[in-house]
């Protein structure tokens, strides 16, 4: 059957059908919403729009079994109805996590691009283009080329990801681009997704000793300059509309090798900015209410032990005194799930966070995880493949305890087929390992629960950045969300990862479909706590969507 309602007006009735039943349920999971939809007197004498709720609902079911795309259920009219609920919900929703650079579109980075190259640094401008996105550098005629270079492809991970964040870099090298990229942002968010609150995510000082982060221009841009560009860009935003809210959140990258060179060492450095912040603070006291934060970003797979994280723990120390809030990204990429933990561990202690970031470590179910590895791995063994040391599986079946079995290792690595003694060895030596990183895994997130550290779920970059989400229906957030955890919704960088905030709520409500309840999801995007209230909203919402049957 057609995936399309055919007409507007079919779309609308379907809308108005859906949102009043959401009034009248007071917000259930997806799938019993479903099946009360279709069995509803609403679609009694509309046998196309009920055909097409049970087909969404089959989808739903196929999605689940690992046998349906994600991409189709986006595109479904269902889909569509639910975004419209979304939209005109009358709260609105708090993006917790978006980076300035991920968060600007192509139609308003283009005109400041061209402006740069053909500017006084534009050859060296166009070089550093050249050096990260290769020949595609070379076609910047159209909003569609910058907007094909901004945006992650299907097969991109990590690394290219903090690359392709730099076209934005480039062209925010003064106060004026910073405030007009925070106008931007405000307007675009509100309008479209329904966001009334960001809490946005900036490098403070893009000074670095590695060269191909360097930017041209950025060694005039200060802090100072690209904070109040920020601050004052929001804020204009927000005299028009008075409900918006935001927080500005400076990230510090945590690599050893990311620091201005000046300074005799990272700590120097960070240390420096940190005062510089809280001199800031005093000369622009307008400032208090929206900057009281700071995170820390960057690539964290080498970075998990204690000494990891000494440099920078005197002036987090410094900020929390002065009534800073710590955040911090971790827990996001690893070298193996045990330093993953190991890094949210050593945050917590060491730098004492109020907030983490991503978290994946800490929502990955061991035992499911290293049976996959497992298994992985012996089919590599029956096929006699070796496995490579760098690859997800030879990282962790290095870190497993092999005490006295090394040989099963070394036959594993090399290719060699192992008998089935040493395959029922192996067994043990992963179900041990699985064990101890499980009982890890559940003191930290103990820990979390105790201290009320809030996490913030990041759906869409989780499965496109890390390896370790197979899928969208994997995310953890329904797991935190029944253990007690804090949380918050986020984007991360949703034009590079082609998202947006609505589409992060129905991922959510698509991974959980039995359990996870409309009202709930409603409660962490909104932060509004007060369940009645909500339900009232709710049935407020009823009266602009009525049903033809009501
Ligand atoms: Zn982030």
């Amino acid at each position: 059957m057609s995936q399309n309602t055919g007409t507007i007006a079919e779309q609308e009735l379907l809308n108005a059908e859906l949102i009043s039943l959401l009034a009248e349920t007071n917000g259930l999971a997806l799938l019993p919403t479903l099946d009360l939809f279709f069995q509803s007197r609403r679609l009694r004498r509309k046998p196309e729009l009920q055909q097409l709720v049970g087909g969404f609902r089959e989808q739903i079911y196929r999605y689940h079994q690992g046998r349906g795309e994600v991409t189709r259920l986006l595109q479904h009219p269902i889909s569509q109805s639910l975004r419209t609920f979304f939209q005109t919900f009358p709260l609105t929703y708090r993006e917790e996590h978006t980076h300035l650079t991920g968060a600007l579109q192509a139609s308003f980075l283009h005109p400041l691009l061209l402006a740069r190259l053909n500017g006084p640094e534009g050859d060296l401008c166009r070089q550093k283009l050249s050096s990260v996105y290769g020949a595609e550098a070379e076609q910047l005629a159209s909003i569609q080329d910058v907007e094909r270079m901004l945006t992650l492809r299907e097969s991109e991970r990590f690394e290219r990801y903090l690359q392709v964040l730099y076209l934005p870099k480039l062209v925010l090298i003064d106060r004026a681009s910073h405030q007009a990229a925070a106008y931007h942002m405000a307007k675009t968010l509100y309008e479209h997704y329904n966001v009334g609150f960001l809490r946005l995510k900036f490098t403070y000082s893009r000074l670095t000793t590695d060269p191909r982060e360097q930017i041209p221009g950025a060694e005039h841009l200060t802090g100072e300059d690209s904070l109040l560009g920020l601050y004052e860009g929001f804020r204009s935003f927000q005299r028009e509309h008075p409900r918006f809210n935001f927080a500005l959140s400076p990230c510090f990258r945590k690599e050893p090798s990311f620091y201005d060179a000046s300074f005799a060492s990272k700590q120097a450095h960070f240390q420096a900015q940190v005062d510089e912040i809280l001199g800031l603070l005093e000369r622009h006291p307008e400032l208090a209410s929206y900057l009281n934060e700071v995170d820390t970003v960057g690539d964290e797979r080498q970075l998990y032990r204690k000494e990891h994280f000494m440099e920078m723990q005197l002036g987090l120390r410094k900020l929390a005194a002065r009534g800073f809030s710590i955040r911090s990204h971790h827990g996001e990429t690893f070298y193996t799930l045990k330093r993953g933990i190991q890094a949210v561990d050593n945050a917590m202690n060491i730098w004492r966070i109020d907030t983490l970031e991503h978290g994946l470590s800490l929502g990955i179910n061991p035992n499911h995880y290293y049976q996959l590895i497992m298994e992985e791995a012996l089919a590599a063994n029956e096929a006699a493949q070796a496995i490579t040391a760098h690859s997800i599986v030879g990282r962790e079946l290095h870190d497993m305890k092999w005490d006295g079995h090394d040989a099963i290792l070394a036959g594993l690595m090399r290719g060699e087929k192992l008998g089935r003694e040493s395959v029922s060895k192996f067994v043990k030596v992963k179900f041990h390992h699985a064990r101890e990183v499980e009982h890890y895994q559940h003191d930290v997130l103990n820990r979390v629960l105790d201290k009320s550290v809030s996490v913030t779920a990041l759906p869409t970059s989780n499965q496109k950045l890390t390896t370790v989400v197979p899928g969208f229906k994997d995310h953890p957030f329904s797991w935190w969300e029944k253990k007690g955890v804090d949380l918050g919704i986020g984007t991360d960088n949703y034009v590079t990862l082609g998202t947006d905030y609505i589409k992060e709520m129905l991922l959510l409500l698509f991974a959980e479909p039995e359990d996870l309840k409309i009202t709930k999801l409603l409660m962490v995007a909104t932060g509004e706590k007060r369940r009645p209230y909500l339900s009232h909203l709710l049935w407020q919402m009823r009266k602009n969507y009525p049903s033809s049957t009501a």
